[in-house]
């Protein structure tokens, strides 16, 4: 048998109160070991998809499943369980703690996957490491860059080897160079085998990902795919947009 998509979202709308729609009846299918980006421009509904797809909003309809687990069927509890063991987030503002060093931020995203203590830190060190910056664990989050303070955080999202990292505008509070450096290291990440959602309104930055998943007023307006290995493009319009 095939196994589930690591991610699911079928038939989901989102209407906020005072009734903004914000997202319209999206579905999207999520493989194991795809880069996409999720790009559109503000107010597009692209956090709401985001946040849905990483289970820290329910829509107002429609399902999301996650390793083929409808996730409505789940108790808080075991949702914050679901998303602690399958899931990293990278945020746009890296979101570190400052009085803790790099490895101790990074060890953060252990806290609610239940290892033992003694694990987190040789964990932590084994994910900064995967980030290139093994010789910045005793530095505080002040000492650091832009760009290391990312990879910091994208370190966070990777040490409890989750089945989906979502990354909401991850180069949006950076320089064009540590941009690029930041998503050359998804890029690499993906290779190395973890699937990425990369939300961003950068259409340079979601030029360069194999798959592009373009939202407008709520909608998916258009999912193409690009195959690298053939050096050919498919475009799938899921909709006619008149
Ligand atoms: P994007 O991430 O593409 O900028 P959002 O998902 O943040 O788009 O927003 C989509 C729409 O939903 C916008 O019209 C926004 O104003 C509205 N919206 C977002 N969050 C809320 C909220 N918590 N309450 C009410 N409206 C919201």
């Amino acid at each position: 048998m095939m196994s589930p998509p690591v991610l699911a979202v079928r038939g989901a709308s989102m209407v906020y109160p005072g009734g903004v729609t914000a997202l319209d009846d999206v579905s999207l299918t999520v493989a194991q070991g795809e880069l996409l980006g999720i790009v559109g421009p503000s107010g597009s509904g692209k956090s709401t998809l985001l946040n849905i797809m990483g289970t820290l909003d329910r829509p107002t309809s429609g399902t999301v499943e996650i390793g083929g687990q409808d996730v409505a069927q789940l108790s808080d509890r075991r949702l914050s369980a679901l998303r602690g063991h399958q899931l990293g987030f990278v945020f746009q503002q890296f979101h570190l703690t400052d009085g803790l060093t790099a490895a101790e931020n990074v060890a953060t995203g252990l806290l609610y996957a239940g290892v033992r203590r003694g694990r987190r830190r040789p964990l932590a060190l084994e994910a900064l490491n995967r980030v290139g910056l093994a010789r910045r664990a005793r530095h505080l989050p002040h000492q650091l860059s832009g760009g290391e303070r990312q990879r910091v955080a994208i370190a966070r999202a990777l040490v409890n080897r989750p089945v989906l990292v979502l990354a909401d505008e991850p180069t949006g509070a950076l320089d064009t160079a540590n941009g690029v450096a930041v998503l050359d290291l998804l890029t690499t990440l993906n290779r190395e085998g973890t699937t990425i959602a990369v939300i961003t309104h950068d259409r340079d930055i979601a030029n360069q990902l194999p798959r592009r998943v373009e939202v407008r007023d709520g909608r998916i307006l258009s999912d193409t795919h690009i195959d690298s290995s053939a050096d050919a493009r498919t475009e799938a319009r899921t909709e006619s947009w008149s």
